[in-house]
């Protein structure tokens, strides 16, 4: 990914950079319960207004139908937020493609900010619409994608406005890069990950792809349920996925070829229901009675992941171990997380860690900030696992269009 332009490398002073964000934050009415997108964000672009450039920031925001007008997706909200991580004021452009919009952006001066309503609003935006990108392109001069997390979305602003003018990656997406690549492409070895979660389903191609890369994974949650049963192992009242098993099977096989150790829990924590603080026991991965449902791993087999860890020297991290929203299946989620933040840490292995969940589960650890790099990006992340290439990573080395 060495070949991909970053802003840093151009000259930006005078320049209007149009800058892809994410600014998705989530909200509690007019409040932002979580600001980390908007600082991040803000703090790889303090550098760029230093040096004279001149900001239009691009951004969706929810899931608004498009045209709606009843000001519940404006992002006219977030401008106090991005004004304070970002130590200026910050204007807004009620629209993202009209003259107005336009005039605001040619009247920046050095170091300046404008902020333009919600991408989403235009339908043009989720279509990859060529004429929407097209007016997006007259409000700068050079196109910035700083949003791995839509990078997997080939909408207007990540994919066609990267043809239409000169492009290249922002900080936050060079970081996101510069991360999944040392994990994945490169690993320091042995590389190991740990993928969990409810569903082989949702993650055959990422298994799929693991498998031929890294020397083991991990398998938890209620994905190590659909193994145990492919092995014969009665489910009870568990989450599972009866119809996998010749997934399962596939996947076993291309491990096999690879040389790719798969990590199973010998013993799980069971209970009848799932409720905090339902009661829960240890049994045998292969004992689960009728009544029961595995909701997590147990003692032995954290154990045994620990061990799998202690010589890992790349660990990456998709998908909790158990049921870990409610106690007591947190544990070996929570306890494992603390075993990598430990390695991380002590400088003996690059953690990367990534997914809505998984970041929830760090947190909840208490060791995101011990972590190599934790990705907020849910399906941007996957699909890198998977060994996709993302259309809006694709389009800023790609060839320009004529606009
Ligand atoms: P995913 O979005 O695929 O990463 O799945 C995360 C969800 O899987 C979380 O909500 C967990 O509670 C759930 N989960 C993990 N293990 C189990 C399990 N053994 N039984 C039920 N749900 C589980």
């Amino acid at each position: 990914m060495t070949d991909i332009p970053r802003i840093s490398d151009f000259d930006v002073a005078g320049k209007r950079l149009l800058v892809r964000a994410d600014l998705n934050v989530p909200t509690d009415g007019d409040t932002i319960t979580d600001a980390t997108r908007i600082t991040r964000f803000a703090a790889g672009m303090r550098p760029l207004l230093q040096r004279g450039a001149r900001l239009v920031i691009l951004t969706h925001f929810g899931r608004p139908t498009a045209g709606d007008t009843s000001g519940e997706f404006s992002v006219d909200m977030l401008r106090p937020a991005l004004s304070e991580a970002l130590g200026v004021p910050v204007a807004f452009a009620e629209t993202s493609n009209t003259a107005a919009a336009l005039r605001q952006s040619n009247d920046l001066q050095d170091g300046e900010v404008l902020l333009c309503e919600n991408l989403r609003l235009n339908a043009g935006e989720t279509s990859n619409d060529f004429g929407y990108a097209t007016a997006l392109a007259r409000l700068g001069d050079i196109y910035v994608n700083d949003a791995f997390s839509c990078a997997h979305r080939a909408h207007a602003s990540t994919e066609a406005l990267a043809h239409l003018l000169p492009a290249a990656a922002g900080p936050l997406m060079i970081e996101e890069i510069d991360a999944l690549s040392t994990a994945l492409d490169a690993p320091k070895r042995p590389s190991v990950a740990i993928i969990g979660g409810a569903k082989v389903s949702s993650k055959i191609a990422v298994l799929k792809n693991l498998v031929q890369k890294l020397d083991g994974i991990i398998i938890g949650g209620g994905m190590a349920n659909t193994f145990l049963f492919a092995n014969g192992a009665p489910m009870g009242t568990s989450l599972y996925e009866a119809d996998q098993v010749e997934t399962v099977a596939e996947i076993k096989a291309l491990a096999a070829k690879s040389g790719c150790a798969l990590h199973l829990p010998k013993d799980v924590i069971v209970a009848r229901e799932f409720r905090a603080g339902a009661r829960a026991r240890v049994i045998d991965a292969y004992a689960c009675p009728d009544d029961c449902m595995i909701l997590d791993a147990g003692p032995q087999a954290l154990a045994a992941f620990q061990n799998v860890l202690t010589d890992a020297e790349t660990v990456l991290w998709n998908g909790p171990l158990g049921a870990f929203e409610v106690p007591p299946f947190d544990q070996s989620t929570v306890l494992l997380a603390r075993s990598a933040a430990d390695l991380a840490r002590e400088g003996l292995a690059t953690c990367v860690a990534g997914g809505g969940d998984t970041v929830a589960a760090l947190n909840m650890a208490g060791v995101a900030d011990d972590f190599t790099y934790v990705s907020s990006a849910g399906g941007a992340f996957l699909e890198w696992l998977e060994g996709k290439t993302l259309p809006g990573i694709a389009a800023l080395s790609g060839p320009a269009k004529a606009a």
